[in-house]
């Protein structure tokens, strides 16, 4: 059996760079699911499904290949062959995503997806409900958090690095609405697992919260 690092939080905590990190330094596989949320997002835009229909989302969802792999120059997602790595991270696609990722049923899927390929290798997911309720017996679970101004600060930062300008305003009532919807649907809540370590990140670096996780995998 292999290990299982779960790290979940509030979006714009830093999961998915500390995650990558950590399973660079520990030759793990690094599974993005909020990618995987974001990929089916934008397969049912595309089809111009409503966010609200479930059943259509699942029909869909049942005949879409979903693939992330680990390319020299990070990770690339790809929906039935096409590249969406970029695709993926639009405002359209992260203003609907919570929407499509409440549905019980589309969650049900996914989650089983996300199982097999935790079977697999020795792992580190990120997410929203890892370590309760996709891997919740995963050997480390962490639980990252920051304030949101800082969250927003760090996505402004990485936007204004790809030479994109966003409002900051805008950016945090984007991270607060996700993280309200996320929060309050009926399956599979953003909540921290009872076992799980909380790190608050507002005032550490990315390296500091990567070394204490790796810590706890070679404990
Ligand atoms: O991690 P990321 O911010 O890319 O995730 C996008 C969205 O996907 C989240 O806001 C949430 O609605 C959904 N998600 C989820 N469960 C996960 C991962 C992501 O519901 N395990």
């Amino acid at each position: 059996k292999g290990i299982r690092v779960a790290i979940d939080g509030p979006a714009a905590a830093g999961k998915s760079t500390v995650a990558k990190i950590v399973a660079e330094k520990s030759s793990f596989i690094y599974i993005d699911t909020g990618a995987m949320y974001r990929a089916l997002t934008w397969k049912v835009l595309q089809n111009r499904i409503s966010p609200e229909d479930s059943q259509s989302i699942v029909d869909l969802l049942a005949k879409t290949d979903i693939d992330l792999e680990q390319g020299k120059s990070g990770q690339r997602v790809r929906v039935d062959g096409d590249d969406v790595t970029e695709a993926i991270r639009t405002e359209q696609v992260t203003g609907s995503v919570s929407h499509i990722a409440k549905h019980p049923n589309v969650r049900e899927q996914m989650v089983q997806r996300q199982r097999k390929l935790a079977n697999k290798h020795d792992i580190v997911m990120d997410g929203r409900d890892i370590g309760t309720h996709v891997i919740p017996n995963a050997e480390v679970k962490v639980f990252l958090k920051a304030s949101v101004e800082e969250r927003a600060r760090r996505r402004y930062d990485e936007n204004m690095q790809k030479g994109l300008t966003t409002d900051f305003e805008t950016l945090k009532n984007e991270i607060e609405e996700r993280d309200r919807i996320d929060s309050n649907r009926e399956t599979a809540p953003l909540v921290k697992a009872d076992d799980a370590i909380a790190l608050d990140t507002t005032d550490l670096t990315i390296d500091d919260v990567a070394s204490s996780i790796l810590e706890k995998v070679n404990q």
